[in-house]
């Protein structure tokens, strides 16, 4: 068998399909959709090999806060390359694992002081679920097995988080596979009756939390939600309110609350974590995606000292939680996600993000009497457009005609990377991006709606 390196005649795209299996795609589709190469990433903007440039408006799937490279993040990681590239975290410590725990404890919402690494968004809800069903059996309540999930939630594609996630696309299939949770009705307000006010919605999904808990809390470990969007499902956004009344419901019934704020953390809604707007401590906070600024895999669990209290005890007792993933706190993450952390406290990021989303809002206005928008949405620097063939039936288009496929393609002729989620058109930017890219982002996206719902 040769091992002469690549044909150096072929595309990198053409090798590409020669032996890469992608994720999130039928593979046959690439037949008719480019497979589009990249060579280098500056800021915003991502660039191919012939020198052409994208804008990456979804933020290289919602990791990439900062834009690409930002010059702090290269230096941090050059200078942890020349220390400490990798060490198992069990029976060792590492400066940048102990320094990013302190400053996370610091910034998270009162009360959340522990911090246990993963390398994923997936595996932190892997070890949130987990951590709070063991946590349950060391205090010697072993029937608390099931978890409460919100329809049309989100939470990764590994088993378990793809246990709690409900979206039928990713775990319809890996059905038999799975365990069930209890689905609790979504907080979405684009669900709510005509006619319907947030607040009546907000209480009707709160009544359903409370009779759904009522009649379970002694199997429940948990309730999981992404607090304020559900992205993956569609950026599906809802009221603050909601989560103080889950909150208090959790309380009440002794249940576990656990915030997914893997996409939705770091500056992405307006305050550094979703929870703060809210003003609760969930008892697990999953992080992940912007902990990093989109540079290495990294996640975070945090919890508080009850959690962490209930595993400590004599080797013998066998409590210990056991979760171990090899690059578990990598030091070059670590240190990624200490740079992204000076970059929040030396730079005003939330007030600019201000500014950009109200110009984004105010940009996207001009679609409010688009005949096939049903919805427009923004929290913070998330906004999204709800496609559908009849706007006053808000009747959606069969998922198989893939519209947002065609707002793909247009984006790519114009050299603009949207990734609309089944029919929602959506915007997630990174925080470098500028007004005159946001014009670009929103004329591009525009044209392309134009384009595709004909
Ligand atoms: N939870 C949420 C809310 C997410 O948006 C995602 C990723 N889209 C995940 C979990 C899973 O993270 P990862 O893709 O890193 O496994």
């Amino acid at each position: 068998m040769s091992n002469s390196p690549a044909p150096p005649n072929l595309s990198l795209a053409a090798r590409d399909l020669a032996v890469v299996w992608h994720p999130c795609t039928q593979m046959r589709d690439h037949e008719t959709i480019p497979m589009l190469a990249i060579e280098r990433a500056d800021g915003a903007w991502l660039q191919a090999p012939d020198g052409r440039r994208y804008l990456d408006a979804v933020s290289s799937w919602w990791t990439n806060i900062f834009g690409h490279r930002h010059p702090r993040i290269v230096a941090g990681l050059k200078d942890q390359l020349d220390h400490l590239d990798h060490i198992m975290l069990a029976g060792m410590t590492h400066e940048p694992a102990v320094a990013l725990a302190e400053q996370l404890v610091e910034v998270a919402p009162p009360g959340l002081s522990r911090v246990f690494y993963a390398d994923n968004g997936s595996s932190a809800v892997e070890v949130a679920l987990k951590m709070s069903f063991h946590y349950w059996r060391n205090r010697g309540q072993d029937k608390r097995t099931r978890f409460v999930a919100l329809s049309g939630g989100y939470h990764g594609e590994t088993v378990g988080a793809l246990s709690v996630t409900d979206v039928a696309l990713y775990r319809a299939t890996y059905a038999p596979m799975l365990f069930e949770p209890i689905l609790a009705p979504s907080p979405d307000a684009y669900l709510r009756e005509p006619g319907e006010s947030e607040a009546e919605h907000v209480a009707q999904c709160l009544d359903s939390m409370r009779e759904l808990l009522g009649k379970h809390a002694a199997d429940v470990a948990a309730v999981i939600v992404e607090p304020l969007v559900q992205c993956a499902g569609g950026m599906r956004m809802y009221h603050v309110d909601y989560l103080r009344g889950l909150r208090a419901l959790c309380n009440e019934f002794e249940v576990h609350l656990i915030a997914d704020e893997i996409a939705v953390g770091f500056g992405r809604t307006g305050t550094l974590f979703a929870c703060e707007q809210a003003s609760i401590t969930p008892d697990f906070l999953c992080l992940s995606k912007g902990l990093t600024a989109g540079t290495l895999p990294l996640s975070a669990v945090l919890t508080d000292e009850r959690v962490y209290a209930a595993f400590y005890a004599e080797y013998s007792a066998g409590k210990a939680f056991l979760h171990s993933h090899s690059y578990t706190g990598n030091p070059l993450a670590c240190r990624a996600a200490l740079e992204t952390l000076a970059i929040f406290r030396d730079e005003p990021v939330l007030e600019r993000n201000r500014k950009l989303a109200a110009h984004l809002a105010s940009r996207l206005s001009a679609l409010l009497d688009h005949p096939n928008v049903a919805d427009i949405r923004q929290t913070g620097m998330i906004a999204a457009v709800e496609l559908v063939r009849d706007r006053r039936t808000r009747e959606p288009f069969p998922a198989d005609e893939r519209r947002g496929l065609r707002v793909y393609l247009h984006g790519l002729e114009r050299g603009v990377i949207l990734r609309p989620l089944g029919n929602v058109v959506y915007f997630m930017p990174p925080y470098c991006v500028t007004i005159a890219e946001i014009d670009l982002m929103v004329d591009v996206a525009i044209e392309a709606i134009g384009k595709a719902v004909v």
